[in-house]
C-alpha cells in the first residue's frame, strides 16, 4: 500500500528479508510520523526504528531509509527520481528495488527480478542463470518494454502461488511451454528425484540446447491460472 513514489521506495526498502503483510502493517504509523523524504531525513534513529522493529533487520533499514531520505532532500528536492542510475545511487536500493519504484510509482518500464522470478523464468526456459542483473537482461530482451513490469509481477505471483520451489505443474496453465516440465516433471518422479529441487534449474539447463531466449519467448510469459 502506497500513495506516492517516495512510499513505495520506502516500503520497498522495507520489505527486504519481511513479507508484504509485515511491512503493511508498519506504514501506515511510519508514513503518519514521516510522510516524505524531508521528514525522514531528520528522523532520530531512536524514534524511527522502534516503528520498523517487527520488518527485521531494523538497524540496518534505519539507516538505508534516513541515508535515502537525506541523498533525495540534498541532490532530488526531496522527490524520487525515475532514472535507474540515480535510484541505484541511493543507500539501500539496488535494481529490484529501483525497478519496483520505477514500474510500479512512476511509469518507467522496469522488470524487478527476485526469487520467485529467478524460478519461474528459469524453470520456463525464458531466462537462464541465478544472477538476477543477467536475467533481468535477458528477459528485457525477450520482451517489449511495455510488458517487463507486467512480466515481473505475474512471474512473482505465479512463482508464489503455482510455481512454488515444489511446483504444482498439474494446475499450471503454461505447462505446455515449459522447459522444466517437458525436461523434469513429465519424465517420472525418478528425474524430479534426481534433478532435486536445488539443482533443478541447472539439470533443465544442461539438458536443453544452449539456446539463449529471443523475441517469440515473450509468447510464454502470460498470466497464470488463478
Ligand atoms: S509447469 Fe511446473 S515448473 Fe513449469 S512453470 Fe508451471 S509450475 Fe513451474
Amino acid at each position: 500500500m502506497y500513495r506516492n513514489a517516495f512510499e513505495l521506495l520506502a516500503a520497498t526498502i522495507l520489505s527486504a528479508q519481511s513479507t508484504d503483510a509485515r511491512v503493511n502493517m508498519v506504514t501506515p504509523a511510519l508514513f503518519k510520523r514521516y510522510p516524505d523524504a524531508r521528514a525522514l531525513a531528520r528522523a532520530i534513529p531512536g524514534e524511527l526504528e522502534p516503528l520498523i522493529l517487527s520488518t527485521g533487520f531494523f538497524r540496518q533499514k534505519s539507516k538505508s531509509l534516513m541515508g535515502m531520505a537525506q541523498r533525495l532532500v540534498a541532490e532530488h528536492r526531496g522527490e524520487v527520481p525515475a532514472e535507474m542510475d540515480l535510484l541505484i545511487a541511493l543507500p539501500g536500493v539496488g535494481r529490484k528495488t529501483a525497478n519496483v519504484v520505477l514500474g510500479h510509482a512512476l511509469g518507467v518500464p522496469g522488470l524487478p527480478v527476485d526469487r520467485h522470478v529467478l524460478r519461474v523464468s528459469n524453470r520456463i526456459g525464458i531466462a537462464e542463470g541465478d544472477d538476477p542483473e543477467k536475467v533481468e537482461a535477458q528477459l528485457c530482451a525477450a520482451l517489449p518494454k511495455e510488458m517487463w513490469t507486467l512480466a515481473s509481477d505475474v512471474q512473482i505471483l505465479h512463482g508464489r502461488r503455482i510455481c512454488k520451489p515444489k511446483p504444482l505443474c498439474d494446475q499450471c496453465s503454461v505447462r505446455d511451454d515449459c522447459d522444466y516440465y517437458r525436461l523434469v516433471v513429465s519424465r517420472g518422479p525418478d528425474k524430479v528425484r534426481a534433478a532435486g529441487e536445488k539443482g533443478a534449474a541447472g539439470d533443465k539447463r544442461r539438458g536443453r540446447s544452449s539456446r539463449r531466449p529471443g523475441k517469440n519467448d515473450a509468447r510464454k510469459v502470460r498470466a497464470p491460472r488463478r
